[in-house]
């Protein structure tokens, strides 16, 4: 039996001030329902699809040195995931554009971490038709973070592969980017027990796929790979691509198994959350000879300098 004294948490304000307290977000702004918000205040119901449901689509897109980087190929594949999933934001792209940029220049962080996102939202009704939600928008920009730190940049990240299946592409557009993230999270469970830093997860073809939130590329004599599919095309991804082409360094989108991971001469690793990033050991065995390749620190060098390059990055007002 229960009586109201020994109900703990109903009516505690200071748990409830813990949820107000600004320190447990990190600094930014965020736009929602047509207001710029401080982070601690942008807030979502808990009838939204997108947590009920992971029913969402987002895209991250980085500021650095107070420009946007390949912001139009971000937004080609955040509008291309609203059409898939039969969202619609009404706002256009020009718009979108807009509130990113607004976002960035009222949290004033030159170097920021910005989303745009689409959740299936939620109807009045709790109908289970998800055709009666309302989609709901929502953008923020917070400091630029990295999925590795500066130590891990130099000397390379410790990898570890899960036996962990991304979900197929079958069940799940990887085009689409989605917060289906379970797989990968226990991947990176699986990681850290085994002293791992972070993980590899395989497609369902026993290749390797992906990590959480970062593509893989393994170079061997001189060859960059890449694998083909079953993956997010990440926009990093993409710049390497990119620059592969650009500096005639043989590259190619193919399978990569888990040999030919252990027998690279060099791993990295792309994300928005960090660019080009070494990798020197995989399942506590070293990769080459152990250290950060030139290959690697090439694409690194290239990828950064190309962030002041007007082909490649959009200028915020707010900074100029
Ligand atoms: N793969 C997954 C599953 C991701 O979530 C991400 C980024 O969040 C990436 C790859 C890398 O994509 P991008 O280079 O566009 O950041």
């Amino acid at each position: 039996m229960s009586n109201a004294s020994t109900v703990p948490t109903v009516g505690r304000p200071e748990i409830a001030a813990q949820y107000e307290d600004n320190s447990r977000y990190p600094s930014g702004i965020a736009y929602m329902d047509g207001q710029y918000l401080p982070m601690s205040q942008a807030k979502i119901s808990v009838l939204d699809w997108g947590l009920l449901h992971s029913d969402a689509t987002y895209d991250t897109v980085h500021v650095w040195d107070g420009r946007f980087f390949r912001l139009d190929l971000h937004l080609d594949r955040f509008f291309n995931g609203l059409e898939k999933l039969r969202m619609s934001i009404n706002l256009s792209r020009e718009e979108v554009t807009t509130v990113l940029q607004n976002c960035v220049g009222l949290s004033g962080h030159r170097s920021a971490y910005v989303e745009m996102i689409c959740t299936r939202g939620s109807s009045p009704t709790f109908s289970r038709d998800p055709r009666d939600a309302i989609n709901r928008f929502i953008a923020f920009a917070i400091p630029f973070g990295s999925v590795a730190n500066a130590e891990q940049l130099k000397r390379g990240l410790h990898v570890a592969i899960s036996s962990t299946v991304r979900i197929p592409p079958a069940s799940v557009d990887p085009t689409i980017k989605n917060y289906h993230w379970l797989d990968l999270v226990k991947g990176l469970y699986d990681a850290y027990d085994q002293k791992a830093e972070t993980a590899l997860i395989l497609d369902f073809e026993g290749n390797i796929a992906e990590g959480p939130g970062f593509n893989v590329f393994a170079v061997r004599g001189g060859q960059v790979s890449t694998p083909a599919k079953n993956v997010l095309p990440g926009i990093t991804r993409r710049s390497v691509l990119d620059i592969c082409s650009e500096l005639q360094i043989p590259v190619a989108e193919k399978a990569v198994s888990q040999d030919d991971l252990f027998g690279a001469d060099e791993i990295f690793i792309t994300s928005t959350a960090g660019g080009v990033m070494p990798v020197t050991k995989v399942n506590e065995r070293s990769i080459g000879t152990g250290s950060v390749g030139e290959i690697t620190k090439t694409l690194m060098d290239e990828y950064w300098k190309r962030h002041s390059d007007p082909k490649w990055s959009t200028p915020i007002s707010y900074f100029s």
